[in-house]
């Protein structure tokens, strides 16, 4: 039997090196299910290329065009909107949901996954980040598996197999550093757009590659490592590793540290989730050690990436912040991108919102998401007077 897959988000990043891991798989995945906001072309491409019998898109406008165009296959039911995603995502026939919209939009759809009893292979973090207590608790109730496809989090998931929780010590996440982490610190107050969204070893979409600049996206990783993990922040720990081989390592009680290296190229996490708990033939090449190479890491620096300070004061708040940070990053990322704000005004955006934002200590859902909406209304109101 193939396992059958729904894609929420297949026409971005993590959506296109799954869809690599689907052809080189055909024998034991099956995709039943694919969603986008509003490229239309390239869902219709791949609907075609994989037969889909079910895709979204979320934007409506985008939907209309769809319909009127003619460009999804006459077998593929096509529809829209938070209820085109809910259905999705509660699919009958699905046994698995990749989450790989971005942002905070994740939420609703990976909810309704769990409620409907679906295993999940979770790439958005921020989704966690915001209602992580929430989606947990609801997984441990229905039973599902929540499989990290985040390559730090899926090493870490990895290195835990066979290991029981008191032995754990510590989780050691990896970092690129982004790429300004060797630019003297007086050049950022210069990064454009166009320089923060480009990424040394990584091909990502926007927003995570300005957040890997920020390490905001550590920030959040921490925060996912926490829900995961169920570990306390003191013992989550950050190491900056240009290479980005090492996708992190686990510390036990007794000193050993094991560690999964690969390539930077979220086919080997994907591939991983997606066949979990079984293996296959990788689709593309693995570290090669027959030439000499370098693995380097040192210890990260708040004056350079104040986001990551900011993502631990959250992360030790507790209560609401998490969905502080995150709200207010994704408004910090977008204006930063529409060219509103600067580089160096995003850690003081998000810091606003932390100081000037009301927290709550064991938020409701939609207590979290009222916060959600009063920090991005706040984050796009702020103002710099430099
Ligand atoms: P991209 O921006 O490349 O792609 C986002 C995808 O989500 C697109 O298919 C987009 O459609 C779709 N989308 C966005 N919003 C919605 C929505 N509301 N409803 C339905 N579809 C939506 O992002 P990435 O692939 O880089 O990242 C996706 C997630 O995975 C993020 O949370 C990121 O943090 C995480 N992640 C990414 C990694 C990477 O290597 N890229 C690594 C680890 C985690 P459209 O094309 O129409 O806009
Ligand atoms: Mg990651």
């Amino acid at each position: 039997m193939r396992k059958k897959v729904v894609l929420l988000g297949a026409t971005g990043s993590i959506g296109s090196s799954t869809l690599r891991v689907l052809r080189a798989h055909t024998d034991r995945l099956q995709l039943v299910g694919v969603a986008a906001q509003s490229n239309g072309q390239a869902l219709a491409e791949i609907c075609r290329e994989f037969a889909v019998p079910h895709a979204v898109l979320n934007s409506g406008d985008a939907y209309r065009q769809a319909r009127q165009s003619d460009e999804f296959p006459g077998a593929t039911q096509l529809s829209s909107g938070a209820e085109g995603l809910e259905a999705l995502a509660t699919l009958a026939e699905a046994d698995i949901v990749l989450i790989a919209v971005v942002g905070a939009a994740g939420l609703r759809p990976a909810l309704a996954a769990i409620e409907a009893g679906k295993d999940i292979a979770l790439a958005n973090k921020e989704l966690l980040v915001l209602g992580g207590a929430h989606v947990m608790e609801a997984a441990r109730r229905k039973g599902v598996q929540l499989l990290p496809t985040d390559s730090e989090h899926n090493a870490i998931f990895q290195c835990l197999q066979g290991h029981p929780a008191e032995q754990l010590d510590k989780l050691i996440l990896t970092a690129s550093g982004g790429q300004f982490r060797d630019s003297p610190l007086d050049t950022l107050a210069r990064v454009t757009p166009d320089m923060a969204t480009q990424h040394p070893n990584w091909s990502m979409g926007p927003k995570i590659t300005v957040d890997s600049a920020t390490m905001a996206n550590k920030g959040l990783e921490l925060i996912e490592a926490h829900w995961l993990f169920d570990l306390e922040p003191d013992r989550l720990k950050v190491v900056i590793h240009p290479q980005s081989v090492v996708h992190s390592f686990v510390q036990f009680i007794d000193g050993s540290i094991l560690a999964q290296l690969s390539p930077p190229s979220m086919t080997f996490a994907i591939q991983h989730c997606l066949l979990y708990p079984e293996r296959a033939s990788a689709v593309e090449a693995t570290t090669d050690f027959t030439n000499p190479f370098s693995l380097d890491f040192k210890a990260p620096d708040y004056a350079r990436y104040p986001c990551l300070r900011l993502a631990y004061d959250a992360l030790n708040a507790s209560g609401a912040a998490p969905a502080i940070f995150n709200a207010a990053n994704e408004i910090a990322v977008e204006r930063f991108l529409a060219k509103e704000i600067a580089y160096l005004e995003i850690p003081k955006l998000i810091e606003h919102c932390l100081t000037s934002t009301e927290n709550r200590p064991s938020p409701s859902l939609d207590q979290l998401l009222e916060t959600d909406a009063a920090t991005r209304d706040r984050a796009r109101k702020q103002t710099f007077s430099s």
